[in-house]
């Protein structure tokens, strides 16, 4: 597991036309698995007659794809319980016990990659390439936090003197409740709970009601890799009670959380308390929204910045946290850098995931369709729109074409808070300073990039640009496990990067252990 580099696992390369039928297939077989119920799995139990949350396809609200059992807060406390006495015998298993069962489960993952990448495509409305590109981040997760668990082991230090010896060591901290938002409905998830299981605690999953389908297929892989009854359980259910319940439980000693500021805000707040019962301060990682800005300088590439920002901005309609939705943009190539980008949007294909050709596919559910909807009518009497793809042939789906503002105020809310759909905003700037003061000037520090041919300015966005993640000359999603450690700051969240080197530190408790001899 250790001996070589990592390396990531390979995205199916949709060019060739095997690869194609073997989606097509995984798209066909998924589709007669439609209607069944997922049911809440406690303890390797199904929880059956809950209450249910019908499923649809956002690209065809017609099509249910099946229901939820929405846990509620008794049976919360009762996973709680459960998966407090798994902890007391998974924690004593070896660094090397649990890597291998992630190495299994990233076997099991590519084994039947194309039903969950189908999966991926039907619930959450994400194209193919994109939703493959999911399970690949899933993958790599498994893998890359079954190493770091090794490692961290390996390196755990040794001082010792003559009368005294000195170890350092690490312990898991105990019940984890891994709470995970819809738009990368595979990878965040797993990624959040392999590191918990990786570090020797147990795993609550809470996956958002959007996609709680594929997060039900992660438990399946779970059981099928061998992790004992009570390791992971899955929890669907509303956030506001399943969620709420986990974060103030005194049981749970860690909240990994990915989602909005709203929420993530909430979370510190109520985890902060101490509650009867409850012996320990809890963790909270908590990775948010951002509003991220790609600059483009007047010496820059123009071809490359054009896709790299349509990549960026209109990707899964803008639904990544990494997304672009602010574009700086200098005044000497302002308006013919516009003109190149609409004709570059115009040409995306809109419509349905399930299609291999589709570039952009729906929004996630109905009333982030009409919010997003919302915020452009709002904004067509404050901005000058220059582009908005007409979607109206695409029929019931919560669709939404790419839209794009320009002369857009840096202070104004189009520039300022997150929407999370495929809108951007143009913004105009004198000179690269000026870029830069715009570029920094949010309360958001996620991900940010700069196109420029000029070493000096390249040197300077190195240095001034506050971002957690900074891609140069290239599109500003699609961070790699382990090649690109992907977190952010100040309101963009609390914690170390997923998928880099420091991120399991988070999900343990250090231990000094001198013994004078
Ligand atoms: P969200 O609305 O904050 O929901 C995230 C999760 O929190 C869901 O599982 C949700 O459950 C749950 N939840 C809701 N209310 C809760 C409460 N009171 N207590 C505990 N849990 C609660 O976010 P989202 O719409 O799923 O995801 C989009 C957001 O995530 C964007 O802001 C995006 O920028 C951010 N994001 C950040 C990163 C990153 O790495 N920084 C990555 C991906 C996404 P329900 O679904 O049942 O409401």
């Amino acid at each position: 597991l250790m001996g070589s580099e990592f390396v990531n696992a390979p995205d199916r390369d949709f060019a060739v036309a095997a690869e194609r039928e073997k989606l097509a297939a995984g798209l066909a077989e998924v589709r007669t698995c439609f209607g069944q119920t997922y049911w809440p799995v406690v303890g390797g139990k199904a929880r059956r007659g809950l209450p249910t949350l019908s499923v649809p396809n956002p690209a065809e609200p017609g099509t249910v794809l099946g229901a939820l059992g929405l846990a509620d807060a008794e049976l919360a406390d009762e996973a709680v319980k459960v998966a407090h006495t798994a902890w007391l015998s998974w924690s004593k298993t070896t660094p090397e016990a649990r890597a291998r069962l992630l190495g299994r489960l990233a076997e099991l993952m590519e084994q039947q990659r194309s039903a969950l990448t189908a999966w991926i495509v039907y619930e959450t409305g994400k194209p193919w390439r994109e939703s493959d590109a999911d399970v690949s981040e899933a993958i790599d997760f498994c893998r890359y936090y079954g190493r770091q668990i090794l490692k961290l082991t390996a390196q755990a230090q040794h001082r010792d003197v003559p009368g005294e010896t000195n170890g350092y060591h690490y312990r898991s901290r105990g019940v984890a409740a891994v709470i995970a938002p819809w738009n990368f409905p595979l990878a965040i998830l797993t990624g959040m709970t392999t590191a918990a299981l990786a570090t020797g605690n147990t795993v609550i999953m809470k996956p958002a009601e959007q996609s709680s389908i594929v997060a039900a297929q992660l438990m399946r892989l779970c059981e099928q890799a061998g992790f004992a009854a009570g390791v992971v359980n899955y929890l669907p259910g509303r956030g506001e009670v399943v969620g709420a319940k986990l974060v103030a439980h005194p049981q749970v000693h860690l909240i990994a959380f990915t989602g909005s500021l709203a929420v993530g805000q909430r979370i510190l707040a109520e985890a902060s308390m101490v509650r009867p019962g409850q012996r320990h301060l809890k963790r909270v990682i908590a990775e948010l929204g951002g509003k991220n800005a790609i600059i483009v300088d007047s010496d820059a590439d123009l071809d490359q910045a054009v896709v790299g920002v349509v990549q960026s901005a209109f990707g899964y309609s803008g639904q990544k946290c990494s997304a672009c939705s602010r574009l700086i943009v200098l005044e000497g190539i302002y308006d013919v850098f516009i003109e190149r980008l609409v004709q570059a949007t115009r040409s995306l294909i809109v419509g349905n995931p399930a299609q291999p050709a589709t570039y952009t596919g729906p929004v996630i559910a109905r009333d982030a369709c009409e919010r997003i909807r919302g915020v452009i009518e709002d904004a067509k009497g404050r901005h000058r729109l220059v582009l908005e793809v007409d979607v109206s042939h695409l029929g019931e789906g919560y669709f939404i074409g790419p839209t794009i503002f320009a002369d857009v105020d840096p202070q104004s809310s189009l520039a300022q808070e997150e929407i999370f759909g495929p809108v951007l905003a143009v913004i105009k700037a004198r000179d690269f300073e000026h870029a830069i003061e715009i570029a920094n000037g949010t309360s958001f520090a996620l991900t940010g990039g700069l196109f420029s041919r000029s070493p000096r300015h390249i040197a300077e966005a190195r240095e001034r640009f506050e971002v957690g993640n900074l891609y140069i000359n290239r599109k500003i999603t699609a961070a790699l496990v382990d090649r690109q450690p992907f977190g952010g700051f100040r309101l963009s969240g609390v914690g170390s990067k997923a998928g880099g080197p420091d991120y399991l530190l988070q999900f343990v408790e250090p231990v000094t252990v001198t013994e004078n001899i």
